[in-house]
């Protein structure tokens, strides 16, 4: 499971406080040193910390748990509230257009898993949701990655539309939009360039291709064994491209969580999928009341 290491320290410290029938100022002080080493230590971006932090150790005092019959199990609430509250509480739903298609596209830094999360999502789409996907490969600085669209295509049975590495990124966007409409595919899914960095070129191409098409989603794809990075590197996506949710992947290898915990906070966008495998139906809806509540056991 994602986020062992996080998972035991936190466990271990409110096992101390759940029995107790009083709760003094000093217990809850310990707690909270103890969870907020427990989210250091996990990569939890500091400024998020100090923050929930301060929050916990107010509503700890207060007296929904002073006046509580079981104040060592309401103090738990409260972690397991603020932690679910900071990956962004209710469960966040995928946009349906007024018109059909749905326009999605995906983003994110080379490797992070944004082709592969694209058949995943779309695999997603029409198992959960009977939707009729057409898959769009835009990279065309890689063969290797149309390659890579139309093969997964073909592993789920799926159209993708491409048209080589001569076209350009937002003609090839426009034209599968008309074909979705031709051919009634309810959901578009454009995978877009990645490359090693951030950087200009990229941005400008991202946003002609937004420019053009309006899509109802951006996504972007971060790995999330990147810890820091990733939550670097969304918030430069979203200030260039003002993205509508994150898609995190390798969640499966993340012992630590520090970016699952982050990027909601940092970047006040929701992360609204996560990948836990490399297969293609390893992609969940992310539940952040179900994942604090698996972190704290
Ligand atoms: P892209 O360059 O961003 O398009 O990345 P790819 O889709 O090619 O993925 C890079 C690697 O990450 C591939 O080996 C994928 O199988 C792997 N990958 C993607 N998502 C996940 C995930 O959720 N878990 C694991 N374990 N591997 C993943």
């Amino acid at each position: 499971m994602a986020f062992e290491g996080l998972s035991d320290r936190l466990q271990n410290t409110i096992k101390k406080i759940t029995g107790k029938g009083k709760v003094s100022e000093q217990d809850v002080k310990e707690m909270t040193r103890e969870v907020r080493l427990a989210l250091l230590e996990a990569d939890v971006n500091f400024k998020v910390v100090k923050d929930l932090i301060s929050r916990i150790k107010e509503r700890a005092t207060g007296q929904e748990v002073m006046e509580s019959l079981t104040p060592g199990q309401q103090v738990i609430k409260v972690v397991k509230d603020e932690l679910s509250e900071l990956m962004g509480g209710e469960q966040s739903k995928i946009a349906v257009a007024d018109k059909s298609p749905t326009v999605i596209m995906m983003v994110g830094l080379q490797g992070a898993g944004k082709t592969t999360t694209t058949g995943k999502l779309a695999n997603l789409l029409r198992k959960k949701n009977n939707r009729s996907p057409l898959l769009v490969a835009c990279d065309v600085y890689r063969p290797a990655a149309i390659k890579q669209l139309e093969t997964l295509g073909e592993q789920l049975n799926m159209p993708v539309f491409s048209m080589g590495t001569e076209a350009k990124p937002i003609d090839i966007a426009t034209k599968a939009i008309e074909q979705a409409k031709e051919e009634h595919n309810d959901y578009v899914i454009i995978d877009t360039a990645g490359r090693l960095h951030v950087d200009n070129h990229l941005m400008d191409e991202l946003q002609d291709i937004k420019a053009n098409v309006k899509p109802d989603e951006i996504f972007l794809v971060v790995d999330a064994m990147t810890g820091q990075d990733a939550v670097n590197v969304a918030e430069s996506f979203n200030e260039q491209l003002d993205i509508t949710g994150v898609v995190l992947t390798k969640l499966d290898g993340d012992t630590r969580g520090g970016a699952a915990l982050s990027i909601k906070a940092v970047t006040d966008k929701p992360i609204k999928f996560a990948g836990i495998g490399e297969k293609l139906d390893q992609l969940e809806a992310f539940h952040p009341e179900r994942m604090a509540s698996r972190i704290l056991g």
